[in-house]
């Protein structure tokens, strides 16, 4: 042992004696606080913010405005709006049932796991990373033939029923089975797995197309969908879109109902308090219709920014949907999962041709 290895020891020995006197002096200091009633301070229950289970939702402490669909926008609302949504009756049901897990489908054809963790928020991925999934997800608006003097955009955005009959029965006699959002974002994030061949099938809107011809089809054919719709049309009862009673059935047959804002208003326009307005109104309305909190939100226009994504988190929702081109859907990029497409002319062979994804729903790590 040298001279630098004992002048080490010595400063080690120091130390530890100092530690020793550190650690005595803690420990009465602990009881001296101990004895005055105010020690062993656990640490404040810090409450969620948004829609968690227990009815959180209805404080959203860390919001600026916790009763967010109390306020108008910005822009000139009718008053009725207010009104439907200030009902105490409809406001403690959406918090009551703010908790409660999506029921399960019971159209034949759907994914037959039942998602095991359904409750706010959305689980973390299990394991060092997420999955990102391959999955077609179909995007339409009417289901109908369009009317004689219909633009050029309400023409593209009508697909015929007879095509869309015919686009159901490809994707039963190859195998797909339709899915919905939960489905992929606990698989994405590894708690259930999915069917080999799966589709989710979005409308957008509301239209009331969707009930009188869409919803009859995807029963016979056995597809559950998703319907993103605007809740001040459906409040008001605008014409040519569902009506609660249209959606609540639905709803009851196994589609989800998400939400696609309260108007359908470019979001990138909005302040804090109207996002707020458009992204928590819509979804408490949801709520009281249909018994659990919707938990995705499909972009008006498809337009968005990193402000509407960012609301979109505080509010705890699990996804979102926009209309890029896209089939690959990760965790990370929850806030824009892409979609496809399904035009007026769009042939069967096109159909076919979108949904014959070699690989569909192999997982790959993120980029
Ligand atoms: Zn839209």
């Amino acid at each position: 042992m040298d001279s630098r290895d004992t002048f080490l020891s010595g400063r080690a020995a120091g130390v530890v004696s100092l530690f020793l006197v550190l650690t005595v002096l803690a420990a009465l200091a602990a009881v001296v606080v101990g004895c005055g009633g105010s020690g062993a301070v656990e640490p404040a229950a810090i409450p969620p913010v948004g829609n968690q289970p227990g009815g959180a939702m209805a404080t959203a402490p860390s919001l600026p405005t916790p009763a967010p669909t109390l306020l108008p926008p910005s822009s000139p609302t009718p008053a009725a709006t207010a009104a439907a949504i200030t009902d105490p009756a409809l406001i403690t049901q959406a918090t009551q049932t703010a908790a409660a897990a999506p029921p399960t489908p019971e159209i034949a054809g759907a994914a037959t796991a039942e998602p095991p963790l359904a409750a706010a928020p959305l689980p973390t991925p299990v394991g060092v990373y997420s999955w990102t999934l391959k999955v077609p997800i179909l995007m339409y608006h009417y289901i109908s033939q369009p009317p004689a003097d219909a633009d050029v955009y309400r023409v593209d955005l009508s697909v015929t029923p007879d095509n869309f009959r015919q686009q159901l029965a490809w994707l039963r006699d190859n195998g797909y089975t339709g899915i919905d959002y939960y489905d992929l974002s606990l698989a994405i994030v590894g708690h259930i797995e999915l069917p080999e061949k799966p589709v989710l099938l979005t409308f957008d809107d509301g239209y009331l197309d969707n009930y009188t011809a869409a919803f009859p089809l995807l029963q016979e054919y056995g597809y559950k969908a998703t319907f993103f719709v605007v809740t001040d049309f459906v409040d008001f009862e605008r014409e040519g879109y569902m009506t609660w009673p249209m959606l609540e059935e639905m709803s009851r047959a196994g589609h989800r109902i998400e939400s696609h804002s309260r108007t359908h208003p470019d979001l990138r326009d909005k302040d804090r308090d109207g996002l707020i307005w458009e992204m928590l109104g819509s979804q408490q309305t949801i709520a009281a219709h249909i018994g659990y909190t919707p938990r995705y939100f499909c972009y008006p226009g498809g337009d968005y920014n990193e402000v509407t994504i960012q609301m979109l988190r505080e509010l705890e929702y699990w996804g979102a949907a926009t209309t890029a081109n896209d089939t690959w859907h990760g965790f990370n990029e929850r806030f824009e999962w892409g979609r496809l497409r399904i035009r007026n002319d769009t042939t069967l062979q096109e159909f076919a041709n979108v949904l014959d994804l070699e690989g569909t729903a192999r997982g790959k790590p993120p980029q």
